[in-house]
């Protein structure tokens, strides 16, 4: 840090105020998590300066033997965390590697059938402010009113009905776990190719405490730095057979250069979740989630679907008399980062929304267990009881930074 603060003080000023943040406040959206300091280090390695178009051994450069070898390390790494035919670690996010997916199998106009973006579908599902929806012509599909479950019985009319190319499982914001078996079957029945997109459930499929795709799915996309907590960063699995086209669609077609640094954090992240703690880890989000939904609903919140499976849960606000925008504000001011997200068959507008979406992958990360989660379902209940007392909210704030602080944080604490 003391270099980046003598030559920059400004940017090293933002960055230490975000580690301070990162140690007080109780970070519960789904998608974040903290990287170890291992992982940190590679991401901030000279390999960031390396060009490296192509893939270990076929590359467009010369000096490529360091970078080929951590590239090699994160595939095979990838391939036994997985136990998949073939890993692309080089997407750049997760948004690109759904990119590269689609390049690699459809043309433009191609049906595929998704799930509604309102109701847990990720933006590349098929929304039409996304390129996945300019594309293609996206077919969705959602969940349950009584239920709230994704709705199998709809997912396999629609695609007797409009026979997609390619049917996209996983979401963005369901809190159950998702029938990968059943979608494997629809898909085989209506002779469509099946691709999961395990973004944020890839770190407890790796855990074992969420049935994995990889045998029933053609392709399946993550990201790399939710619940499997590596950097910033994606790949793509998939069956031998479709090697060559994935390869091909994530260079030349949708990306450049890979990112060097990323891809040897991603082999270090890879190595961590190999190692059995990893599995506890898992273990433990998975039982977090369940302790704090039920804080928050003995507190009188309403839970969708009555619980969760996973790692997050989604939160009806309607019963306080609060909207989600207001709550993630009052909650931020209270030290309690959270997300406003649409609730199933939400009546209000998305920038404002019934509900919040909370997760437990960062603070299980800080080890955090189910008797702190109690204290965090109490935190977040009075704050959203003062919701219109700054000074209340702000009195938390203190008590949340004095809580929170004790906890260690990977990658900031230890770095
Ligand atoms: C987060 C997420 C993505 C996109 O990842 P980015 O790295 O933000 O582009 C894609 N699909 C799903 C299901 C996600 O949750």
């Amino acid at each position: 840090m003391s270099i980046l603060s003598t030559q920059d003080p400004d940017v090293a000023k933002a960055i230490a105020d975000d580690e301070r943040r990162l140690v007080d406040e109780l970070v519960l959206i789904a998608s974040e998590n903290y990287a170890s300091a291992a992982v940190r280090e590679a991401t901030g390695s000279v390999m960031t300066n390396k060009y490296a178009e192509g893939y270990p051994g076929r590359r467009y450069y010369a000096g490529t033997e360091f970078v080929d070898r951590v590239e090699i390390l994160a595939q095979e790494r990838a391939k036994e965390l997985f136990g998949c035919d073939h890993a692309n670690v080089q997407p750049h996010s997760g948004s690109q590697a759904n990119m590269a997916a689609y390049f690699a199998k459809l043309s433009p106009e191609d049906v595929v059938l998704g799930m509604r973006l309102d109701q847990g579908g990720h933006l590349t599902h098929g929304s039409p402010v996304n390129f996945s929806g300019r594309l293609y012509d996206f077919v969705s599909y959602g969940l349950n009113r009584e239920t709230e479950l994704i709705d199998y019985d709809e997912v396999e009319e629609l695609a007797k009905k409009y026979r997609p190319k390619l049917i996209v499982c996983g979401a963005t914001a369901y809190p159950r776990e998702i029938d990968f078996e059943r979608f494997g079957a629809i898909a085989k029945e209506t002779g469509a190719l099946l691709m999961a997109d395990i973004a944020h459930i890839a770190g407890l499929i790796a855990g074992g405490v969420h049935q994995s795709p990889i045998p029933v799915a053609d392709i399946v996309t993550t990201t790399t730095h939710k619940t499997l907590r590596g950097p910033r960063g994606a790949m793509i699995m998939c069956k031998e057979e479709h090697r060559k086209s994935i390869d091909s669609a994530v260079f030349p077609r949708v990306q450049g250069g890979p990112f060097m640094h990323q891809i040897a954090a991603k082999a270090v992240a890879f190595k961590e979740a190999l190692q059995p703690e990893f599995k506890e880890y898992a273990r433990r989000i998975v039982e977090n989630a369940k302790a704090l939904a039920s804080g928050l609903s003995a507190g009188g919140l309403r839970i969708i679907s009555g619980g969760t499976d996973n790692h997050l849960m989604l939160v009806d606000l309607t019963p306080l008399g609060v909207n989600g925008r207001e709550a993630q504000d009052g909650l931020r001011a209270a030290g309690i980062i959270t997300n406003r997200n649409s609730i199933p068959f939400d009546k209000l507008p998305p920038m404002v929304t019934s509900g919040l979406r909370l997760g437990t992958p960062a603070l299980s990360s800080r080890d955090m267990g189910v008797q702190e989660m109690a204290r965090v379902a109490d935190f977040i209940l009075e704050a959203l009881h003062g919701l219109d007392d700054p000074v209340e909210l702000q009195r938390i704030r203190g008590r949340v930074a004095d809580f929170a602080g004790a906890y260690p944080a990977p990658g900031v604490t230890d770095a």
